[in-house]
């Protein structure tokens, strides 16, 4: 009988040994999965705490660029001697980017090679003496392709350098962007040392490089003693042959930075009455003072230039077709509100202007692709009674154009002709009708 009972206390004993077992691993299960989980949420909450700091890192940079690119804009933009440009775009990019070395390179005289024109960071015996090839390393892939690159640029990683790049003088640029002038490729500015994600930076460096371009090349325009055969003599803008170079040159930009870019052609009205009621030579102050208002309400980076007679063509860099067509209007409404007083001539003239807008890429792919349909826009403002500006329909403006209209090639020379424009013409049409010479 004790036996027995010894045998019960052992047996309950046994089973609440297991159970207490069974229980205890149950438990250390529950909290091996506690402890994951807890785990894994502390690396979700530090990734979150790191990618907050990226976001309010991301967020500082931007408020940074938005108060420090209309500054270095704005000096960059300011008339200068044309050599006094590279210094300004050095200074200006180094703070910028928070840059180690920012450097200005350009062919040393008489040479293929580059050299260190304006450094800052640089070695300064490297100025004018160091002696770098144009077709090596990051600074001669940017030459080469015409386009701006980065260190973290897929093509130019593993780039072969020989003994005269700037990589195995010990530079790496982050960027090499080219810069040019009137005559093609005037040099290169050139990053190393930059803090901020390259990805995020590169368009601000292309925003730049272009911006330093655009105010060499219209400095070298505007010293016309030096360079009288771009330069119109009537009204001291720019002339055709001027016009044509940069324009292929813009198109080809503005491809490469995925922008946008505005082809503004105008041409004032019944210009033939002016001569023939007061003579050429108040025609002549007429279109000279037009010009003047145009080029004084005109962004240094835009160009003006007189296409012919009393036509005129101008390049809106980075815009948007709303930003170009307000711009025209802007334009169109001041040459039509000025007096104009006219030596010898007893009353002031007015004149108006009309005009056809045509933007890159959306409305032609090419320059004559794009002089056509902006020639097209202007024709039909003339043909809607004048003193408006056009833009070209994105499908061109031949579309829905009633033919025996635009069979008429005296068209631009005849008093207001209705306005039998269909729908789907033009994208918007601007500017008052009428149009008749006023004095
Ligand atoms: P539309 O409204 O159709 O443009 O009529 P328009 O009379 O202005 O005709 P058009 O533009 O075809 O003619 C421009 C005239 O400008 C023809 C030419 O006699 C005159 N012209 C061209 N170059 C000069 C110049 O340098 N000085 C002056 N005074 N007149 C010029
Ligand atoms: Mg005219």
């Amino acid at each position: 009988m004790e036996n027995y009972s010894f045998i019960i206390a052992m047996g309950t004993l046994l089973f609440l040994a297991a159970v207490l077992i069974v229980e205890y691993v149950i438990r250390r299960r529950e909290l091996n999965k506690d402890l994951v989980q807890n785990r894994q949420k502390q690396q979700q909450l530090a990734a979150y705490s790191a990618e907050l700091k990226d976001l309010k890192r991301e967020l500082a940079r931007k408020t940074e660029v938005a108060e420090k690119l209309p500054q270095i804009t704005k000096k960059l933009t300011e008339k200068l001697p044309p050599d006094a440009y590279p210094a300004v775009a050095v200074r200006g990019v180094k703070e910028f980017f928070h840059a180690k070395k920012v450097g200005y390179f350009a062919p040393a005289d008489g040479a293929i090679d580059y050299t260190l024109v304006v450094g800052a960071g640089f070695p300064p015996d490297w100025l004018g003496k160091v002696r770098i090839d144009p077709g090596d390393g990051i600074l001669g892939l940017a030459l080469q392709k015409k386009i701006v690159v980065s260190r973290t640029d897929p093509n130019s990683l593993g780039r072969r350098t020989s003994q005269r790049s700037l990589e195995t003088l010990g530079v790496t640029p982050d960027f090499a962007a080219p810069v040019f002038g009137i005559s093609g490729t005037a040099g290169a500015l050139v990053v190393a040392g930059c803090p901020f994600p390259l990805e995020q930076e590169k368009t601000y460096i292309s925003t730049l490089a272009d911006l330093l371009s655009t105010m060499l090349q219209n400095a070298a325009l505007l010293d016309s003693s030096r360079n009288s055969t771009w330069v119109d003599h009537l009204t001291g803008v720019a002339n055709r042959l001027y016009f044509m170079q940069r324009f292929e040159s813009e198109i080809r930009r503005t491809e490469n930075y995925k922008q946008a870019l505005a082809l503004f052609m105008f041409d004032i009205d019944e210009f033939k009455m002016v001569n023939d009621t007061h003579g050429h030579h108040a025609g002549d102050v007429v279109i000279r003072k037009m010009a003047e208002i145009v080029k004084k309400n005109t962004r240094s980076s835009d160009l003006l230039a007189r296409f012919g007679g009393d036509e005129f063509i101008m390049l809106i860099t980075s815009t948007t077709e709303e930003q170009a067509a307000s711009f025209a209007e802007k334009i169109r409404e001041m040459i039509a509100s000025t007096d104009m007083a006219i030596p010898g001539v007893e009353a002031p003239l007015r004149i108006t202007i009309s005009g056809g807008l045509a933007m890159f890429p959306t409305h032609g792919q090419s320059t004559t692709e794009l002089f056509r349909v902006a020639d097209e826009a202007l024709y039909e403002s003339k043909r809607n009674g004048r003193n408006r500006i056009l833009v070209a329909s994105s499908t061109g403006l031949h579309i829905g154009i009633n033919q025996d209209q635009e069979a008429d090639p005296g068209a631009r020379n005849q008093e207001n002709v209705p306005d039998d424009s269909g729908p789907g013409l033009v994208e918007f049409a601007l500017g008052e009708p009428g149009g008749n010479l006023r004095d």
